[in-house]
């Protein structure tokens, strides 16, 4: 059985796009309108050398369950559960937010290994983002841009020291 790695974060930190990254092609939907990926969707993808197989979520969201956002975040947590690691996705440009500390813990309870990646860091102004993700307490981020790959083989070694 392949191993098995999620993408976890809120909306329109990026997952969508680093799915489509690893997998190789356009397959999860991206867009601007956060939580737009509704559906999980597991697929077998590659970085450099390895191979595993790799969970979209959608966003995780605070809100209580009978709605579409306690939902997506109860289908995030089977995304957890199911994974053998877990990419914990914050974005560089928007800083750490309220709901990055809420899902932070909420992975943290699961117990699964857990990458924690910063996530558009092309360009300039992205390094203050990156600082900030070591207060969430998962450890040292790393720096990646999904869009223009950037930051992959450090992605790579990260996988490959649990996988
Ligand atoms: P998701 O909701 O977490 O799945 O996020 P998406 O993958 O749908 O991306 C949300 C938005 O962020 C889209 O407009 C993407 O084009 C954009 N985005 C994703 N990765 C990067 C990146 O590395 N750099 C920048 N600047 N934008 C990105
Ligand atoms: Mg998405």
């Amino acid at each position: 059985m392949a191993f098995k790695v999620a993408i976890v974060g809120r909306p329109n930190v990026g997952k969508s796009t680093l799915f489509n990254r690893l997998v190789g092609r356009r397959i999860a939907l991206v867009d601007d309108t956060p939580g737009v990926t509704r559906d999980r969707r597991i697929h077998p993808a590659r970085l450099q050398d390895l191979r595993f197989d790799v969970i979209d979520t959608a966003g995780l969201e605070s809100a209580a369950a009978p709605t579409l956002e306690g939902r997506m975040r109860q289908q995030t947590e089977r995304a957890i559960d199911e994974a053998d690691l877990v990419l914990f996705m914050v974005d560089a440009r928007t800083g750490i937010m309220p709901d990055d500390h809420t899902f932070a813990d909420l992975v943290r309870r699961k117990g699964k290994p857990v990458i924690l990646v910063s996530n558009k860091t092309e360009g300039r102004g992205a390094e203050a983002g990156v600082m900030e993700a070591y207060s969430l307490g998962l450890g040292e981020p790393i720096a990646i841009s999904a869009e223009h790959g950037i930051g992959m083989p450090e992605l790579r070694d990260a996988i490959a020291e649990i996988a």
